[in-house]
């Protein structure tokens, strides 16, 4: 293939939404299968829209999933510079070079006149389209209205006969009536570009060959095309994707509260998970193997396998991928990893123990879907919760408050004469030959004893797990609590 170039162009809003993510992945690895050239340009001209700090979300969500950009802010190649706001100067030229050539015109109408040919209907999604009132201005008028400094925006001279044929690489090829197409506004009165036209231009520039966006742009690719034929430039490959729905209604957006990636890495998804989730809603590798780093991906990655029917966003997949991606990590990547929550769930003083910390961290990782599960289900470490006695009633285990309070009775003084290895596996062994000796059921120990421990009807890891990482003199005190309770 000729010289791969892709772009992502986001417009700085301070929130990296998974549509995004996605359309960014898919354009980088575009580039790498091909190896080719990635380039970030930040889309900033609406200065209305404009957020402070908002490129923030792009940078840190690129530096977080790995997604390295060969050109952009920061990392200047041949055509730069890459934040559109810093381009604001080139455009104008190139729009007045469409006038020259016939493509464009100045219109002068006022915003008064404007909104009083809006029928309202743009509330009903109805689009608007500019009624051409100075497409026909005289050469004289024009100049006298340029002179006298009168505002104006230069607009897009559509062709009304005929229609434009253009090709989508997922969709096909797509005709539309020219009669539809507005005469939209190229340059505003602030002699700043539209969107519209400022992406065609740059991606001119900056020689982009693949570009890939969201369908919602796909209306108004005819018009693009109709830009890179005046201007007598190459059309590049469109790749529009499908939208990406919570359900069978309703895409996925922040103003319905959805998350976004940045959200989901706050909530304790791994990086690598959403990455590899979000790779595969709209592609398809084609084969049965679902797993992928980003890495693999950068081989794997094919046009052939994108889709053109809307992806849903299913958080149970994401969550199950999730918890596998956690269960094929090494120890010491989860502990690494889960580290901030396991400090939630313990508190500074407990989690500064490493050996507390990697015990832990062992007993959780095969349990944890998302690392926000994480503090709840070991907060018992660091303070014992208030529980109810019935805790200690499990018809399975064959235990009751009156036989619990026996085996904590025996346990207290195991405990308080043991000198043994303080180790899970010395404590499991003498508690059974304990049990054997006093005739009772292991599990009539064992489960008294788990509760008593953590004060919850589940935890993660087995009696002797827990009174391993508790230690000796806590365990004691966690036992005298139980036969407190249960009236001892
Ligand atoms: N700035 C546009 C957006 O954020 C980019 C669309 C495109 O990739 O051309 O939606």
């Amino acid at each position: 293939m000729e010289n791969v170039r892709t772009r992502f162009a986001p417009s700085p809003t301070g929130y990296m939404h998974i549509g995004n993510l996605r359309t960014c992945l898919y354009e980088y690895l575009i580039a790498r299968v091909n190896d080719g050239t990635f380039v970030l340009r930040i889309e900033d001209t609406d200065q209305e829209r404009y957020v402070e700090g908002a490129m923030d979300a792009v940078f840190n969500t690129l530096a977080l999933t790995g997604i390295g950009f060969d050109e952009g802010p920061g990392k200047e190649g041949a055509y730069g510079p890459y934040i559109q706001s810093q381009r604001r100067n080139l455009y104008k030229e190139y729009a007045v070079k469409l006038v020259e050539s016939g493509h464009a015109y100045y219109c002068f109408c006022t915003k008064e006149r404007l909104d009083s040919l809006k029928t309202g209907d743009s509330q009903l999604g109805t689009s608007f389209n500019y009624d051409r009132h100075c497409r026909n201005l005289s050469k004289e008028e024009i100049e006298a209205n340029l002179k006298a400094g009168v505002p104006y925006v230069i607009r897009q001279k559509m062709p009304v006969d005929g229609t434009t044929t253009f090709s989508d690489l997922v969709y096909g090829d797509i005709t539309v009536e020219n009669k539809t197409l507005d005469d939209q506004v190229l340059l505003k009165s602030d002699g700043l570009p539209t969107y519209n036209f400022a992406n065609v231009v740059d991606d001119h520039l900056m020689k982009i060959t693949h570009v890939v966006r969201g369908n919602e742009y796909l209306s108004s690719t005819p018009k693009y095309n109709k830009l890179y034929e005046a201007f007598g430039w190459e059309i590049p490959t469109y790749i529009h994707l499908p939208p990406i729905m919570k359900d069978a209604h309703q895409k996925l957006s922040k103003r319905n509260g959805d998350a976004s990636f940045l959200d989901l890495v706050d909530k304790g998804y791994l990086v690598e998970a959403i990455l590899n989730y979000i790779a595969l809603l709209g592609w398809s590798p084609g084969g049965s193997e679902e797993f992928f780093t980003l890495a693999e991906l950068e081989k794997a990655f094919t046009l052939d396998g994108l889709s053109k029917s809307p992806a849903i966003f299913d958080i149970e997949k994401l969550k199950w991928m999730n918890g596998e991606y956690i269960r094929r990590m090494s120890p010491k990547a989860f502990l690494e990893a889960a580290k901030p929550w396991l400090t939630e769930g313990l508190g500074e003083e407990l989690a500064a123990d490493e050996a507390v910390l990697t015990k832990i961290a062992g007993l959780v990782q095969p349990r944890t879907v998302i690392l926000s599960d994480i503090p709840e289900r070991i907060s018992f470490f660091g303070n014992l919760p208030d529980y109810d006695t019935v805790l200690f009633c499990h018809k399975k285990m064959k235990t009751d408050e009156e036989n619990s309070l026996v085996a904590l009775k025996e346990l207290l003084r195991f405990f308080q004469n043991y000198k043994g290895v303080w180790a899970s596996n010395d404590l499991y062994g003498e508690i059974c030959g304990l049990a054997g000796t006093i005739e009772m059921k292991n599990s009539q120990l064992l489960w008294p004893l788990r509760t008593a421990l953590s004060g919850r009807d589940v935890s993660p890891g087995g009696a002797t797990e827990l009174a391993e990482i508790l230690g000796q003199t806590e365990t004691i005190r966690r036992i005298e609590i139980g036969i407190d309770m249960l009236g001892g």
